[in-house]
């Protein structure tokens, strides 16, 4: 029987790197929905599409020929035959990836394009083949993925978030800059809480708190709920 996890959280709860180990441990696909979020944004940008026009943005996202890899060892996101995985991370998409992902139609058109992700893995035919996905988000628990086999909110304090965040962004050197990092997440979160309220669990989703657990233990405790 396919297993379907859904994992959501704020940023630098540290959801991908942990969705990707538990999709690794279980032979499942994995699927990064804000990688989504983050092409669709690189693409406007791209095509050169003003990102307050809301009609002009879902228009390009509806065209987007997006292609994302379910590898979880080496989850490849491109769009035509462009590899964006390194652009898509820049501070300039970061800052701007909102004023996308709060726009309606794009939404809509990613989620569909999620669940049909989500759903190929559970026939025989796609990546996992048949054995199924973790998908993870800020609305998978909630929106896109309900029904879930699992569903896990993977929180941390948000001294925890920032630090993780500046370390992904400036390096073991950069720990320092966690300042300049600090409204740059906050913000992103506070505007994201503005269509998805991924700070608080939903109804039967199971709630991870990673702020004084290491990696492997954070992996543990999600492979943990999944087994209940
Ligand atoms: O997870 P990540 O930080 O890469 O997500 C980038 C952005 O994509 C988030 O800040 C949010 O605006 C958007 N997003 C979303 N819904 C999701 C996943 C991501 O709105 N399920």
């Amino acid at each position: 029987r396919p297993l379907v996890v859904a994992v959501d959280g704020p940023s630098g709860s540290g959801k991908s790197s942990v969705s990707r180990a538990v999709a690794s441990r279980l032979g499942l696909a994995y699927l990064d929905t804000g990688a989504m979020y983050r092409a669709a944004t690189w693409w406007c940008l791209d095509q050169g599409v003003a990102l307050v026009d809301g009609d002009a943005v879902a228009a390009a996202v509806r065209a987007m020929p997006l292609v994302m890899g379910v590898d979880p060892k080496a989850p490849g996101v491109h769009v035509g035959g462009t590899d964006v995985a390194e652009p898509i991370r820049t501070t300039e998409i970061s800052a701007a990836v909102s004023a996308v992902a709060t726009n309606l139609e794009v939404r809509d058109e990613l989620r569909r394009l999620q669940r049909a992700a989500i759903d190929a893995e559970r026939s025989d035919g796609g990546f996992s083949g048949g054995r199924g996905i973790v998908a993870e988000g800020r609305d998978i628990t909630t929106v896109v993925a309900p029904g879930a086999d699992a569903r896990l909110l993977l929180t941390a304090s948000e001294e925890a978030r920032l630090a993780r965040r500046a370390l992904e962004i400036h390096g073991q050197a950069g720990v320092a800059q966690v300042e300049a990092t600090r409204d740059q997440v906050l913000r992103r979160d506070s505007d994201d809480a503005t269509v998805s309220s991924f700070h608080v669990a939903a109804d039967g989703v199971a709630t991870v708190d990673s702020s004084a657990l290491s990696f492997e233990q954070t992996v543990d405790a999600v492979l943990a709920v999944i087994e209940q």
